[in-house]
């Protein structure tokens, strides 16, 4: 059988050590792996699935069906999550000649690009298999290490203070995409993540079985604790409850943005077709489903809906709601003609809600300088 030498980039422990590795493949399995399935993650590996995504069983499964033992099922399982290799030739636990003739990406990323922020926080530019690009955000502090995750590339949702949807929208992640961009932002960080947001790209609620699947996985495979994560959603009929259904443990942020109809038509195109009474409807059932607060995400943009009377409203809006409010500062755009309020207009709104007894708090984003910060994803080397 003809054998090619194929090179593939292996980062060990850092994104800014990139070594080239050799890695025997022959053509036949070239060929199968130039189309791999991204948006149904199987149960089972074969050549077009990666094998990131896969929990203990399966990879158990996986290497007794190469005429592996058992035991290499959980030796994989930690190379792949705790030592976050990228191919299985790095793995030199595992027999040499096994390892050439198998020799996979196991599904990671590359890196195409990274900028730190002032404020130490990274954005990096991933290329994927199929050469689209997407962003991922380490947010590091003192205590947390907090990875923004992209579930989309691009966005749909169209958001008319959002540079995501401005760019427009071209598929959803698999699974395994979104798993790589926390262990991507481990490795460079070479530091543990504790916390995950699903704020980055996209709309996860379009894209629920893989974010659960990611979810679950993140939590048992790669160890981060599920109320460690939070998934931010503007709100898609019927998957608010379906959600609740599958009772996991992250915190639920609905992006609200509005205290009336009418204004959040204007703001966030989808909310025609979803009313705030049937938004908010839901969102009562996932408390009483879950037992879980949820937060409202309410961007603040100077003279459009950071007025006190829409303070008011807000509060009235979710009187008696178990919830808690995130206000969020704009963070300017291209493209859009909207202005961040003065912090003396940001506190009045926000004083305004607590003496109607609503819990709420300022969340100023970080890694603005690197175009890293809320709704500034576009997947562009700012
Ligand atoms: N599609 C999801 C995730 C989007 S990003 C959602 O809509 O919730 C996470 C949050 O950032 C959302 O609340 C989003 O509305 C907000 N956001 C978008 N653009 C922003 C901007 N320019 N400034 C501040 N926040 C922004």
């Amino acid at each position: 059988m003809p054998i090619e030498v194929n090179v593939v980039y292996v980062s060990f422990f850092s994104l800014s050590q990139v070594y080239p590795v050799m890695v025997s493949k022959d053509q036949n399995q070239l060929k199968e792996t130039a189309t791999p399935t991204l948006e149904q993650p199987q149960l089972t590996h074969s050549s077009t699935t990666p094998l990131l995504g896969a929990n203990l069983a399966e990879l158990t499964a996986w290497v007794l069906s190469q005429g592996q033992p058992s035991y290499r099922g959980r030796q994989l399982h930690e190379w792949i999550y705790q030592k976050g290799v990228r191919s299985l030739a790095e793995i030199s636990v595992f027999p040499k000649q096994w390892r050439s003739t198998v020799a996979d990406s196991l599904g990671r990323s590359t890196l195409h690009h990274r900028s730190v922020a002032s404020d130490g926080t990274v954005k990096y530019l991933l290329r994927l298999a199929d050469e689209r690009v997407i962003e991922t955000v380490g947010i590091p502090t003192e205590k947390r290490l907090t990875v923004c995750v992209s579930t989309q590339v691009g966005c749909p949702m169209a958001c008319d203070f959002c540079a995501t949807g401005k760019g427009g929208f071209n598929r959803n992640l698999a699974r395994h995409e979104i798993i790589d961009q926390v262990l991507t932002v481990q490795e460079d960080f070479q530091r543990r993540v504790s916390h995950v947001v699903f704020m980055g790209m996209g709309e996860p609620l379009l894209n629920t079985e893989n974010v659960v699947g990611a979810i679950k996985s993140l939590n048992e495979d790669v160890g981060i604790s599920q109320r460690a994560m939070t998934l931010s959603t503007v709100g898609i009929p019927e998957r608010i409850r379906q959600l609740a259904q599958h009772q996991l443990q992250f915190t639920l942020a609905v992006s609200l943005h509005a205290s009336n109809q009418a204004l959040r038509e204007k703001l966030i195109p989808s909310a025609r077709r979803y009313p705030l009474v049937d938004l908010l409807a839901e969102c009562r059932e996932y408390v009483q489903m879950t037992g879980r607060r949820v937060t409202f995400e309410y961007i603040l943009l100077a003279g459009v809906n950071d007025l006190p009377e829409q303070a008011a409203e807000l509060a009235q809006l979710l009187r008696g709601f178990q919830s808690h409010v995130n206000l969020i500062p704009y963070n300017p755009i291209r493209d859009a003609d909207y202005h961040r309020p003065t912090s003396r207009r940001i506190q009045a709104f926000c004083n305004i809600l607590k003496q109607e007894h609503i819990a709420v708090s300022v969340r100023y984003s970080r890694g603005m300088d690197a175009d890293a910060a809320c709704g500034q994803l576009r997947a562009t080397q700012s």
